[in-house]
């Protein structure tokens, strides 16, 4: 399929599942007038974040690039009053922006956003009770530590999901050496012989382009 029919999908199928959402509306607006790239989840993938957050009864997520808050708001919404979410972001513009957009979306209270390299501040994270869900979408050279340290994070039975681990097929492309790709493949070489973790890959196509999740389970 043409890339166009792919954007016409998602939105056929949006308008029947997905109402609007002014928090979320919001952010993606005020990203945009504020400069930042249009990077973040599709809609549809958004709330399949949020349904999965909700399926495991998430009390408390993690995320590790927040870039303008759009996927910490679907997440943070599937979070019952008492719950709480922590994500990491390098760029101090970036979190500006973002809390900003959680602020409006009503989120402050349950929302930590912890500027800093990720590499580092997630090393740093001791938290009283493990997270349910982490959700990793940062820098993919750093895939394979942001997994390690998601698992010694997530409570067992919990869920790590990794995004652009398709990227078009460039990861499966062995023509394709770039960093970005090879975060990936060093992640997948990882999980071949782990015996903490059942993942998967499930390809996805829409407004985004070709790409994929991974979805693990803390065993
Ligand atoms: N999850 C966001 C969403 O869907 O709305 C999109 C995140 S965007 C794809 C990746 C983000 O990771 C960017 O905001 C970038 O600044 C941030 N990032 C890149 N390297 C990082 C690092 N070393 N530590 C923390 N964040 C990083």
């Amino acid at each position: 399929a043409k890339l166009p029919d792919w954007i016409r999908s998602d939105e056929y199928h949006n308008s029947f599942l997905i109402r609007t959402d002014e928090g979320l509306a919001h952010a993606r607006q005020h990203s945009t007038k504020q400069g930042l790239p249009d990077i973040a989840v599709s809609a549809a993938q958004g709330k399949l974040l949020k349904l999965l957050a909700q399926s495991i009864s998430a009390k408390s997520i993690l995320e590790v690039g927040t870039l303008g808050g759009y996927s910490t708001i679907w997440l943070a919404q599937a979070l019952p009053d008492d719950g709480r979410l922590v994500t990491l972001e390098l760029s101090q513009r970036n979190a500006e922006v973002a809390q900003a957009n959680i602020n409006h979306a009503g989120l402050a209270s349950k929302v930590e956003l912890i500027v800093g390299n990720a590499a580092e501040t997630i090393i740093n994270l001791h938290p009283e009770q493990l997270f349910d869900l982490a959700f990793i979408d940062a820098d993919k050279q750093n895939n394979k530590l942001y997994f390690t340290e998601a698992k010694r994070l997530v409570r067992k039975g919990g869920v790590i999901i990794v995004d652009n681990v398709v990227r078009g097929g460039q990861v499966a492309d062995p023509a394709v050496n770039e960093e970005r790709v090879e975060g990936v493949r060093s992640l997948l070489r990882e999980l071949k012989n782990d015996s903490e973790v059942d993942a998967t890959t499930i390809g996805t196509v829409g407004e985004k382009g070709y790409d994929g999740f991974l979805y693990a389970v803390k065993l």
